[in-house]
């Protein structure tokens, strides 16, 4: 048996699983996917996971802070090459409204809050 360091969870072949935020080893049960990558055409999407909802605020704070923006395609939302999940997508909206509101782009603020219906 397998046993994950940060909830206790047992299982045979448990994979150790890497929170994007604070980089603590988790695994499936307490470490949620927050986005998908596809990196191999055809082939299952990698997942993306965080510890906690304020461990993915903090990551897409960074990102966005360095420059990535969100794009919404085919009815999903992307930042860079990351298909976020519909409730990351929604923190993730706001984040980037935030960020506009702080670079007194007012006008893309007004935009985004659109898109998600704020
Ligand atoms: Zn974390
Ligand atoms: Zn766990």
């Amino acid at each position: 048996m397998a046993v994950c360091p940060n909830c206790g969870y047992s299982k045979l072949l448990l994979t150790p699983l890497t929170c994007d935020g604070c980089r603590r080893v988790g695994c499936e049960r307490c470490l949620g996917v927050y986005a998908y990558t596809y990196p191999v055409p055809g082939k299952p999407p990698v997942q993306h996971r965080v510890c906690s909802w304020v461990c993915f605020d903090r990551l897409a704070t960074y990102n966005i802070g360095r420059g990535l923006t969100l794009a919404a395609s085919g009815g999903a939302w992307y930042i860079g090459s990351y298909q976020l999940r519909p409730e990351a997508a929604q923190r993730a909206v706001r984040i980037q409204a935030e960020h506009y509101v702080l670079a007194e782009r007012h006008e893309d603020a007004a935009r985004l809050y659109e898109t998600i219906g704020m």
